[in-house]
């Protein structure tokens, strides 16, 4: 039998009842093949400042480093209770961003995925999608303009101002590209670079890089196109994508608005690879507006359950079994209300009644 130890931060907003979903799902999967998974909660997130004093307390930071891998939760809070923490202890910049930097996570994967059945989920008309939509959005995670350096100040005018930096070094972009390489080569062999070297040195650097190594991937046709551009094609003609990569900031934005053109958030899980160490999350936020009314989708972590037991665990068929029965769950007409349409007939669950059915359905296959 294999053994994994997962470290659960379940954070703040939604995080504590998707998490839920979680585990009842990874007990299904328990039932139904040689695996027993031990699980480790963690403080994180403003649930752990309140608690603590520090978002990424040093026991959380042990109780990952001692596990195969790690799933996260949502972390942040509504603008007013944000406040209520010191700027520089809040739980993105004093917790989510220093343990992308501890694990090294510099490999994000982040799907964006709808099959054509599910087309009327998606804002865009069906004869956009076509055969439904099915991106792998490849986000730099651990550089740029979030981790370079940063300043406020006040100029000899008198006029406040603020400087952020946007740095990467050669291995950081080699890397990121290198994974994107490999996978738009398991995939369709079509990688799209996303940039805007029309402005940033940043990107020039990026692209001068592709362009030194694309040639040990004969078999990948690369497209460039500026970030600004890409954003208009994902919602007029996002069937000419496949894999895309990209910088750290352009890709939080872009992939969320993958998720708006699969219909919500609630549809994006996520993996965060590092060369040691890898923790899964939904690509969202806390949705601190819907928190703690059970109406919140778990679509996204449970697949971001799926992703580590695919990505982690080499559970190639266990993590597929997951997103079938989620995708089973929304042809026969289950959602939550991020997903109701008009124009069709909804029966509409819980976030628990949702796991709940998820873990059943995994356990009885
Ligand atoms: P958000 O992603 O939390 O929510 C945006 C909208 O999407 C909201 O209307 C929300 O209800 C909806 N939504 C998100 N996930 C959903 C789900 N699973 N099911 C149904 N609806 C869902 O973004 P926000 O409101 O801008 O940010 C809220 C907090 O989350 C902020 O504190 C922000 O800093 C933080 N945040 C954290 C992460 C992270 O943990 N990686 C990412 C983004 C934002």
């Amino acid at each position: 039998m294999n053994r994994y130890k997962i470290a659960l931060l379940a954070g703040d907003g939604i995080g504590p009842e998707i998490m839920q979903q979680a585990e009842k799902v990874l007990k299904a999967v328990e039932t139904r093949s040689d695996v027993k998974f031990d699980l480790t909660p963690a403080l994180f997130g403003a649930a752990a400042w309140f608690e603590t004093g520090h978002s990424l307390p040093q026991e959380t930071i042990d109780i990952c480093d001692q596990s195969d891998a790690i799933l996260k939760g949502t972390i942040g809070l509504n603008h007013e209770d944000t406040q209520k923490i010191p700027v520089e202890e809040r739980p993105e910049r004093a917790g989510l961003l220093p343990l992308r930097k501890h694990l090294d996570t510099y490999a994000n994967f982040r799907p964006v995925y709808l099959p054509a059945g599910l087309k009327h989920f998606s804002p865009l008309k069906p004869e956009i999608i076509g055969d439904g939509i099915d991106i792998m959005i490849i986000r730099e995670l651990v550089g740029g303009l979030y981790f370079g350096e940063k300043k406020l100040g006040v100029d000899e005018h008198g006029q406040r101002y603020a400087v952020e930096t946007l740095e990467y070094t050669e291995q950081q972009i080699e890397r990121i590209l290198r994974v994107a390489l490999e996978t738009a080569q398991k995939r369709k062999g079509v990688l799209h670079n996303i940039h805007k070297s029309n402005v940033l040195k940043s990107s020039v650097l990026w692209n001068e890089i592709l362009g030194e190594i694309a040639g040990e991937y004969p078999d990948v046709r690369i497209e460039h196109m500026l970030v600004d551009a890409a954003a208009t094609y994902l919602c007029l003609n996002p069937g000419q994508f496949d894999v895309m990569v990209m910088e750290n900031m352009m890709g939080d934005i872009l992939s969320d608005q993958g998720g708006g053109i699969l219909g919500s958030l609630g549809l994006m899980p996520s993996a965060c690879i590092g060369p040691n160490k890898a923790y899964y999350e939904p690509s969202h936020g806390s949705a601190p507006d819907i928190a703690g009314q059970n109406v919140a989708n778990p679509y996204s972590m449970l697949g971001s359950v799926a992703m580590m037991l695919e990505y982690s665990f080499g559970m190639k068929d266990q993590s597929k079994a997951i997103f079938d029965a989620m995708e089973a769950l929304f042809v026969e007409g289950f959602t939550t209300p991020d997903l109701v349409q008009p124009e069709v007939e909804n029966r509409m669950i819980s976030t628990d009644e949702f796991g709940d059915k998820v873990a059943k359905a995994i356990s009885k296959s």
